[in-house]
């Protein structure tokens, strides 16, 4: 993001019902995109948008398709995604954006029973999004009748076009009214794609927003990948972090609810986001500078301009939606020729985006494990015994005798007083039983070995590929050791890999449709037998 002033929704001239639903949504200004397509979408201009992924492509659209939407009778607005996983999501956040205009968004997929989505669209919607195939499908059966259609959106043409659908999309432009408006969304611009633009949008206004070359100061930069994330933050906030550090959340909602997590957990801390008054920031802000509170959570927008000497640590708790945020987020650290840290946290399923960072700003960023119990206690250690010593002192626990009383005679009582300290420290925690096993609760399936899940991949001899290619290819992408893969069968058409079960998910989430050996694949769980 490259603009010094901020430019919030309410300055694109939008209905005051979809600004409030934004802010419902958690999003303070328009992305990049969003920015320079909206205007000219409300204007009624066809538009075609490049971008990368994660940029915001679908809000561009879906603002000024739910503006513009005035009749709520009749299905105005089509729009195509390559699979069902997107088209659920589009209009997911569709939705989202025309709740408060009581604009109603549909998903159509293949493999979904016909006859519930024919329901489904008698209920009335006003904009209904699937995948080309069942698009047309229910065209042909009139239970999408496209009379009232004045909006066509082709989301990731160039996913759609690699898919061989582009018969499928020329098919549904042809039949639409020709006085409609279509914008097209993508992230690259090959050839056939061009031509379909040509042939069916009016003088089309393009807007591309290129990644801003950007590098990395020089931070150190590492990366935690969990499923709980405040856990982690909380294990490392014991352990490793000592300083002044800024987080940051994606929304403000994100900002409130971590301040709450953290403060609930006793580590004190305070949020910065565009919701506060300026006395409010104002406060937050001294208390920081001077070093009253250390961990202050906030936004982009609200962190934006800040300048606050000696933070040693920037902690991107949730991933930044673009490079050139992060490279901004982690350049608050490391300043004056001091050496600061930036940690990432990612969820499995993000571990893409944080590669397409590390590529676009051309930097490392090390993968690290988060602290064991084992040492979160080590550290602890010294606050537990001085916290223990004042209690014993104070000597006032009688009415929990009778507790530990009941407990002696099967235990002695450095057994009990531990325990009680890992109730203390662990609570429900504690309670768990010791070994939990790895779970994957869709891939239970396939005769895979314990504790390694078989997935399908959709090349295999006469693509000439070997067992070592997909070793490699998956170790390197999804950086997991090369001798944790198990078994490889391939066979002509296909292969099988076993991988541990919990890394089944994130190399799904990396593999699926990624390149091997120049070939985009399909990767999924292997089928039960
Ligand atoms: P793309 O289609 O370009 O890949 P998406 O439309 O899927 O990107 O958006 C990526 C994520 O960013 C989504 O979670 C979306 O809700 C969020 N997002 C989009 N626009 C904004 C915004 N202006 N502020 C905050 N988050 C946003
Ligand atoms: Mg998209």
């Amino acid at each position: 993001m490259t603009t010094n002033t901020t430019e919030m929704f309410g300055d694109l001239i939008l209905d005051k019902k979809i600004v409030a639903a934004l802010t419902d949504m958690g999003f303070e200004e328009p992305s990049p995109i969003q920015k320079e397509t909206i205007p000219l979408a409300i204007a009624g201009e066809d538009v075609i948008g490049q971008a990368q992924t994660g940029t915001g492509k679908t809000a561009a659209f879906g603002i000024p398709i739910v503006q513009n939407i005035t009749d709520h009778r009749h299905i105005q607005a089509l729009i195509m995604t390559p699979t069902r996983e997107l088209a659920i999501q589009v209009s997911e956040e569709i939705g989202k954006i025309g709740r408060t205009s009581r604009i109603k968004a549909l998903p159509v997929y293949g493999g979904q029973p016909i006859d519930r989505q024919i329901r489904a669209l008698r209920s009335g919607a006003q904009i209904v999004i699937g995948t080309p195939g069942r698009l047309l499908d229910h065209i042909a059966r009139n239970t999408i009748k496209l009379d009232h259609i004045k909006f066509l959106v082709l989301d990731e043409a160039d996913e759609m076009l690699d898919m061989g659908f582009v018969d499928d999309m020329e098919e549904i432009m042809r039949h639409i009214p020709s006085e409609r408006q279509t914008m097209l969304f993508s992230a690259t611009m090959p050839r056939p794609i061009l031509s379909l633009t040509k042939k069916y949008m009016r003088a089309p206004k393009l807007v591309a927003i290129h990644k801003e070359e950007v590098t990395a100061p020089s931070v150190d930069q590492y990366y935690y990948e969990t499923k709980d994330k405040v856990d982690g933050l909380c294990r490392l906030l014991d352990v490793e972090i000592n300083g002044k550090l800024i987080i940051f959340c994606r929304t403000k909602k994100g900002v409130d609810d971590l301040v709450q997590a953290l403060n609930s957990r006793g580590y004190l801390s305070d949020g910065l986001h565009g919701d506060l008054s300026q006395s409010q920031r104002d406060r937050v802000m001294k208390k920081f500078r001077t070093g009253k509170s250390d961990i202050l959570v906030a936004t982009d927008v609200a962190a934006r301009g800040l300048d606050i000497d000696n933070i040693t640590h920037v902690v991107n708790f949730d991933i930044p939606s673009d490079p050139e945020s992060y490279v901004h987020r982690i350049g608050r650290t490391g300043r004056a020729g001091n050496s600061g840290i930036a940690l990432t946290f990612i969820t499995p399923r993000e571990f893409r985006q944080l590669k397409l960072i590390e590529r676009s700003v051309k930097t490392k960023i090390t993968r690290r494990q988060l602290p064991t119990d084992a040492s979160v206690l080590e550290r602890q250690r010294e606050m537990i015994v001085s916290k223990m010593q004042t209690v014993l002192e104070q000597n006032k626990f009688e009415e929990y005798m009778s507790i530990v009383d009941s407990l002696t005679s099967d235990y002695n009582a450095e057994e009990i007083a531990a325990a009680a300290l890992k109730l203390m420290q662990e609570g429900n925690k504690a309670l768990e039983a010791s070994e939990s096993i790895a779970t994957a609760p869709d891939f239970t399936n396939t005769g895979a070995k314990s504790g390694m899940v078989r997935l399908f991949i959709n090349i295999g001899r006469s693509q000439k590929v070997m067992p070592k290619d997909l070793v490699r290819a998956i170790a390197i992408e999804c950086d997991i050791p090369g001798n944790t893969i198990g078994q490889i069968n391939i066979y002509d058409k296909f292969s099988f890999v076993e991988v541990p079960a919990d890394q089944a998910e994130k190399v799904l989430a990396v593999m699926h449709r990624n390149t091997i050996k120049g070939y985009k694949v399909n990767m999924e769980p292997a089928k039960g037998r």
